[in-house]
């Protein structure tokens, strides 16, 4: 079954498109989480960042980067942020692979909690932790 984003891309449900082309297309988040809140999505289903194929990434990042400047100079936000949610425990709930540009307004309008561990700092956990990430690469 077609995913809620592909409904955009077939013009099946409406959305505020302000980019597309052959492989993305953007529009704003109707959630709106602050004025601007926009969504970059490749044309094709990827269910997450795992499945996403790279050359697709690679331009998809580089419309992230222009949509980026974009909001910047038309909406002027103070920051923005960059998130991707994958998988449900990651706060994924719609399963078409996605990059949201959240542009900020005020220290307080999103919250994001990463708590730091680093107090209890163990080197050889940290270096056996990244040579299990550098033997899967
Ligand atoms: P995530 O929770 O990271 O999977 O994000 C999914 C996002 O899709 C949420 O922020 C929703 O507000 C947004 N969304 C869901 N349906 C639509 C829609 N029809 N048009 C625009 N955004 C949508």
């Amino acid at each position: 079954m077609a995913t809620i984003f592909t409904k955009i891309v077939n013009r099946e449900i409406p959305a505020h498109i302000v980019y597309e082309d052959d492989l993305v297309i953007a529009f704003l988040d109707i959630s709106q989480a602050t004025p601007g809140h926009t969504l970059v999505v490749p044309k094709q289903e990827y269910k997450n960042i795992f499945e996403l194929d790279e050359k697709i990434s690679n331009h998809l990042f580089s419309v992230v980067v222009k949509l980026a400047k974009a909001i910047n100079l038309s909406l002027k936000p103070k920051g923005l942020n960059i998130l991707n949610n994958n998988e449900a425990v990651a706060g994924q709930t719609v399963f078409h692979y996605h990059i949201h540009l959240i542009p900020r307004y005020d220290a307080e309008d999103v919250t994001f909690k990463l708590v730091d561990h680093s107090k209890q700092l163990d080197h050889s956990v940290l270096s056996k932790r990244a040579d299990l990430i550098k033997s899967a690469l």
